[in-house]
């Protein structure tokens, strides 16, 4: 099967950049980003005060941040480090979701300091958080809805998952809170990860909407705000279908009005805590190719590896590769695409049908631009990649540069070496 996902530069360009900025690289598209962002906000702008809080961990460099904050949107932490590149970014107080879990008292603290909305993950925490740093006046909990719901592959099952707390805890919690006088209260979910069934995400809300009243019921607390959590799945095949927003923040309205407003619950804030929708179409890991080899199998060995994006050989994930200036060329040669990590798992393809590939060829590995730069590691010694932000006016800038050895080995005293 031939099929090809577009790409927002052509050879000439990438290869331009490759001569000042050598291979291995990320690179973002601005537009993408910007565009992505917009067509969120367009397809919840029914709703008062939605907000996309960017899950910061999917892609942490504060340009990124910034476009994404230029948008809009907030931001979603779950560590310190989270909270700090945030604060760099001028993001504070409400702007800022802290969703953590299994949390530390000083993370708590920094997410005090900030002013942070602290979204809890578990009962107990109600306690801890009030005796180690104070409660603030609004708290959220994260709810596990169980086998109430089916969950998804990446993200597991709800009942196996470690995050978030029972039904019965939730309400007991909101008790708890109101007898300690928090007058502000919010309640989050997350079941899914990158998920593509734009319905998932209408039960989700479905879910939430339905305690949202049963919560009023009981115990007279009006929930403020709803977070449906992350999740919004990307097209990572050519044949895969990206979520429609539009038909999700419609869907999710017609509820809204079909529940929550006649329950007299409106306003009622949608909130939102999507990373890899915003910026994971919108990233690319360049690379080149520096060997051949052919023995059971034919590979295509490439200057970056597993260190750089390690999403295929951890979950086996499909990321697309284009050749080039190959991209219109038959796509007859089957190879297993690696990098040279001593693991057998370093490979972005197994078995892939690409355009024949010679050395100094570029490759693009597509949908890199969440969880990829973010998850990389220096196993084995490998250095992490630059960061480059290809402009909306066509400039290219370096927005994180690459690692060096003086940075691999910072952590270390050689001093009784000499
Ligand atoms: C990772 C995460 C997100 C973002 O998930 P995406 O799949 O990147 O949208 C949001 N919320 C929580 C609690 C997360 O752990």
């Amino acid at each position: 099967m031939s099929s090809t996902k577009p790409l927002p530069f052509d050879e000439a360009t990438v290869r331009a950049i490759a001569e000042k900025y050598p291979t291995p690289f990320y690179l973002y598209d601005e537009a993408g980003i910007r565009n992505t962002c917009r067509q969120l906000n367009e397809a919840f702008s029914w709703s008062e005060g939605f907000r996309n809080y960017f899950a910061v961990k999917a892609t942490p460099n504060p340009h990124i941040l910034k476009l994404a904050i230029e948008e809009g949107l907030g931001a979603d932490c779950s560590s310190k480090a989270e909270l700090i590149l945030s604060e760099k970014v001028g993001l504070t107080g409400e702007q800022v979701m802290f969703t953590s879990n299994n949390t530390p008292a000083w993370e708590y603290q920094a997410a005090r300091e900030l002013g942070a909305i602290l979204n809890l993950d578990d009962i107990t925490h109600i306690e801890f958080v009030e005796q180690s740093v104070g409660l603030p006046e609004l708290v959220s909990f994260r709810y596990n809805p169980g086998s109430a719901r089916a969950g998804n592959v990446i993200i597991g099952k709800p009942e196996e998952a470690k995050y978030g707390f029972t039904e019965q805890q939730l309400f007991d919690g909101y008790r708890m809170l109101q007898e300690k006088g928090v007058q502000r209260f919010g309640l989050h979910t997350m079941v899914a990860s990158n998920e593509l069934d734009g319905s998932f995400f209408v039960e989700t809300a479905r879910m939430l909407f339905d305690l949202v009243i049963r919560i009023h019921q009981e115990l007279g607390i009006r929930i403020e705000f709803t977070n449906l959590g992350g999740g919004i799945g990307i097209p990572y095949r050519p044949e895969d279908k990206a979520v429609d927003l539009a038909w999700v923040g419609n869907e999710i309205k017609a509820l809204y009005e079909q529940t929550i407003v006649p329950a007299g619950l409106d306003p009622l804030r949608v909130v939102l805590e999507n990373g890899r929708m915003i910026t994971g179409p919108h990233g690319y890991l360049v690379t080149s190719c520096i060997h051949h080899k052919e023995i059971y199998r034919k590979y295509v060995g490439v200057d970056a590896c597993m260190a750089n994006l390690m999403r295929p050989g951890m979950y086996g994930a499909y990321h697309h590769i284009s050749v080039l200036g190959k991209e219109d060329a038959a796509a007859d040669t089957v190879v297993d695409v690696v990098g040279s990590l001593c693991e057998n798992n370093d490979k972005f393809a197994i078995q892939r049908s690409l355009p024949p590939i010679n050395r100094d060829d570029l490759l693009v590995i597509h949908d890199a631009g969440a969880h990829g730069h973010a998850m990389g590691f220096q196993y084995n010694g490998k250095l992490r990649s630059a960061e480059l932000l290809l402009k909306a006016d066509g400039n290219v800038e370096q927005i994180r540069r690459a690692e060096t050895y003086d940075d691999y080995f910072a952590t270390v005293d050689f001093s009784s070496f000499q």
